[in-house]
């Protein structure tokens, strides 16, 4: 709904785009955001909850988060002129975004191509600023169509390739030769891999930025148990993290998050590795009950199953809702993902009122 007064102010696109709404509701069992289950030790937390705690109220945060972006590098590698943080890896897609959204000689607007499905922060961010979004059906294993990529690449000359590997909602990892290809049919393209899921990985493909000079990655610790904090990366070429400095809002990151996540990515390593453990071992364990159910489940490499249905997606979603499970269900795209729930990985008590509320519903 176009509030009319100010119609012919507001940015056409924002008719078709509708505000993120979380499902709200009176849920015991979450398993609909990829966040990880609340498995922290009580030690870490009291650590977390001190860093959270100290730090000058009366101060602006650290314009240039210059500890958070060592720990980063520490972390990811690299230099920490090549790190740009934001309010979530939400924030760094909108920076870049906005930053590199110079259309083409000749074109309209700027575009950028994504496969389908992905993370829809790609798609909403830049439908908001007018760019075009120019989307390549995955393949039927969920993998990069090399072959649609390219031509689609070749047609829009792209501002911004976005890859999230491991993907969001399909779990699945592209494979790296595939990337390549990619990659190397968009030389004048940036092209940013996201690595938000890469902690539930066998392998990650941050190696790719320095074979390619064209190439830059994504980071957050939202999946591995710290949502809240929101705090996300950008690790490219420091000219480019140079330029896109120039959007960012000086004080984008509070002082808590800053410190709590410098916290977290230089001493609780072992914390996350144990979480991330759990997770791994529930994830193949819920994949094996679920197939044995009759669902299809492929193989995942993130912290949730992407799950199909043989019955109606939106019954199961619905009976697991009256069962105050929420997750997430894709009916309501069509096509091929009308079958399909995205499920993140719970504690092993929830996974286990999982199975049993979805052994009605196989
Ligand atoms: C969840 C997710 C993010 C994380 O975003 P934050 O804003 O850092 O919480 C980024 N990319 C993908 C593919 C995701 O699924």
């Amino acid at each position: 709904m176009t509030a009319s007064r100010f119609a012919n102010l507001l940015r056409p696109e924002l008719a078709d785009l509708a505000a993120y709404v979380p499902h709200t509701g009176d849920f015991e069992i979450r398993l609909d955001g990829n966040e990880a289950p609340p498995l922290l030790s009580p030690d870490a937390r009291a650590a977390v909850a001190q860093a959270l705690a100290a730090g000058a109220l009366e101060r602006y945060p650290d314009p240039r988060a210059t500890e958070l972006r060592e720990a980063i590098t520490s972390h990811v590698g690299g230099t920490s002129d090549e790190v740009l943080v934001g309010t979530g890896s939400d924030e760094v897609i909108a920076l870049l975004l906005t930053a590199l959204s110079q259309p083409r000689a000749g074109a309209e607007a700027a575009t950028i191509v994504t496969p389908s499905p992905t993370f829809v922060m790609y798609r909403l961010s830049a439908a908001a600023r007018g760019i075009r979004v120019h989307e390549v059906p995955l393949d039927d294993r969920w993998d990069l169509d090399v072959a649609q990529m390219r031509a689609a690449i070749t047609s829009t000359n792209p501002n911004i390739v976005f890859l999230a590997s491991p993907n969001n909602p399909t779990g699945t990892r592209m494979s790296e030769d595939r990337i390549r290809a990619v990659i190397e049919a968009a030389p004048e393209a940036l092209v940013v891999l996201d690595e938000a899921y890469v902690a539930f990985a066998p392998a990650s493909v941050a190696h790719l930025r320095h074979a390619y000079p064209n190439v830059a990655l994504l980071g957050t610790v939202s999946k591995i148990g710290f949502a809240a904090l929101r705090v996300g990366w950008f690790v490219g070429p420091a000219e480019l993290v140079r330029e896109i400095d120039k959007v960012r809002q000086p004080y984008n990151l509070p002082t808590p998050s800053q410190r709590a996540a410098t916290l977290v990515l230089c001493e609780l390593r072992a914390e996350i590795e144990r979480v991330v453990a759990h997770v791994v071992a529930e994830r193949e364990r819920l994949g094996r009950e679920l197939a044995r159910l009759g669902f299809g489940v492929p193989p995942s490499d993130a912290n949730f199953l992407w799950v199909e249905t043989k019955r109606p997606a939106k019954d199961v979603f619905e009976g697991l809702a009256a069962n105050k499970i929420l997750v997430r269900s894709f009916h309501a795209r069509g096509g091929r993902l009308a079958n399909h729930l995205r499920i993140t990985i719970g504690t092993r008590e929830e996974n286990d009122r999982l199975l049993e509320v979805l052994t009605r519903w196989a």
